[in-house]
């Protein structure tokens, strides 16, 4: 027959345990008063169960993400709960640094069902958060363009990709505009490379902006941009661009000091289930070519 863990363990054993986690845990009584601190806690604030114990956490100031402790202390709030809670917080570790968490409280009862204390545990969240902040790093270096922040070629080519399956196998519309600046060589030439820089950056906000935000927009190459529209028909998709081309020729580039306008040229197209990534772009781009010969600031759908 299995026995119960108390039958076996004695409360030194347990302690064994609890001290080996990768967790904090510590338990107050009703006067706040730490009565438990493990190894867990001791590595993450800094602070040993010799100089804890006896002590209200909150003269610390361990826990500052949830404003005032102890005028909010989580102790205080556990031991007039009946169930238990969970935080995400920030603990200031004894060296003065920040440590996000993730924070349990809960209420402990006597063989009467009084409350008698309460325990806390806290788990480190850096480690996850240095995961995401690197995965955000990479994902900025590999697929977005420095100079305007929009997604570069290399993520346009993987997405348009996996929106072309999606129309095989969903039947999701799938849109295409190309959008080359016309005479764009010549504001470098007037007014100079850096000017130029600005003129793309401002170029990217205006157009982001005149999109849908589930539409997504990225830096081409050079001057040339390409927008991927899911999911409108094409009369709905040419109206978008338009307005977008619309929008860009009346409003103003460049700095404080110099001020001009600008005019884009756009092709606009709806994939077909049998498109490649080649065929759609070559043929928005064809269309983008034509809205040039017709003398620019033109958009071509086809
Ligand atoms: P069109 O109306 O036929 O498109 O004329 P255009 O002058 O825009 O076209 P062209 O392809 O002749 O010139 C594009 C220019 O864009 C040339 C290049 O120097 C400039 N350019 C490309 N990338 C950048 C960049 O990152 N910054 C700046 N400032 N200029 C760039
Ligand atoms: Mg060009
Ligand atoms: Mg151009």
């Amino acid at each position: 027959m299995h026995q119960n863990i108390d039958q076996v363990l004695d409360i030194d054993q347990i302690r064994v345990v609890i001290d080996h986690l990768y967790d904090g845990v510590y338990v107050v009584q009703n006067d706040m008063k730490v009565i438990y601190w493990n190894s867990g806690m001791e590595k993450l604030t800094g602070y040993t169960k010799l100089e804890m114990s006896g002590r209200c956490c909150c003269e610390k100031s361990l826990i500052f993400g949830f404003g005032d402790c102890p005028g909010r202390c989580l102790c205080k709030r556990a031991l007039k709960q009946l169930n238990f809670e969970e935080f995400e917080g920030i603990v200031r570790h004894k060296s003065g640094f920040r440590i996000p968490v993730i924070i349990r409280t809960l209420p402990l009862f006597d063989s009467n069902g009084k409350i008698i204390g309460a325990a806390e545990i806290f788990k480190d969240l850096s480690p996850a958060h240095r995961a995401q902040k690197k995965i955000e790093d990479l994902e900025r270096i590999a697929l977005r363009d420095t100079l305007t922040s929009l997604v570069n070629r290399r993520y346009l080519e993987w997405e348009i990709n996996n929106r072309l399956l999606d129309l095989k196998q969903f039947g999701r519309s799938v849109g295409l505009v190309f959008m080359d600046i016309d005479h764009f060589k010549h504001i470098n030439d007037s007014y100079g490379h850096t000017i130029g820089d600005l003129t793309l950056r401002q170029f990217a906000d205006i157009a982001r902006k005149n999109l849908r935000p589930s539409d997504t927009l990225g830096r081409w190459g050079g001057e040339e941009f390409v927008a991927l529209i899911l999911d409108l028909q094409i009369n709905e998709l040419m109206s978008l661009a338009e307005r977008c081309r619309n929008t860009i020729s009346k409003s103003f580039f460049g700095s404080d000091t110099v001020k001009f306008n600008l005019t884009v040229s756009l092709g606009v197209t709806q994939a077909t289930e049998t498109d490649t990534i080649e065929s759609l772009v070559s043929r928005a781009d064809a269309l983008m070519y034509k809205s040039k010969r017709n003398g620019r600031n033109i958009m071509t759908a086809g």
